[in-house]
């Protein structure tokens, strides 16, 4: 996989506002951010999109709810969306697996 701004961001060689962090994933803040909380959840381990996904990867996936999980409930936030953006045509800038967390306002649906 080819070198991202994650992968960046995660080797500390360009600065984030870092939410949490362990072995496994970064979370920060969108520098976009689409909602008053818009958070990243990343893997450390570069994978670049859903479709490179593999059997094993199935316990990091639900690593990533838990932790937004997790995260929403210290920022008393109870309603909130998680977005897996796949691909250019769904959205996806990054290739570099992350989960969009966001919270704080209303949200519609379906998404544009
Ligand atoms: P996606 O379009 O689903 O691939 O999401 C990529 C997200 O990364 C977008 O919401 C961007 O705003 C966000 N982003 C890009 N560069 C940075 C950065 N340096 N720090 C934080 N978020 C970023």
């Amino acid at each position: 996989m080819e070198e991202t701004i994650f992968t960046k961001i995660i080797k500390k060689q360009i600065p984030a506002r870092i939410v949490f962090e362990d072995d496994w994933y970064i979370v920060i803040h969108d520098i976009n951010p689409a909602a008053p909380v818009h958070l990243l959840v990343i893997t450390k381990q570069p994978i670049a999109s859903l479709n490179d996904l593999k059997t094993d990867d199935a316990q990091l996936i639900g690593g990533m709810f838990l932790l937004a999980q997790g995260i929403m409930k210290k920022m008393g936030q109870s309603d909130y969306r998680t977005v897996f953006n796949c691909g250019p045509s769904a959205g996806q800038t990054v290739f570099h697996l992350h989960l969009h967390v966001l919270a704080g306002r209303q949200f519609g649906w379906p998404p544009g």
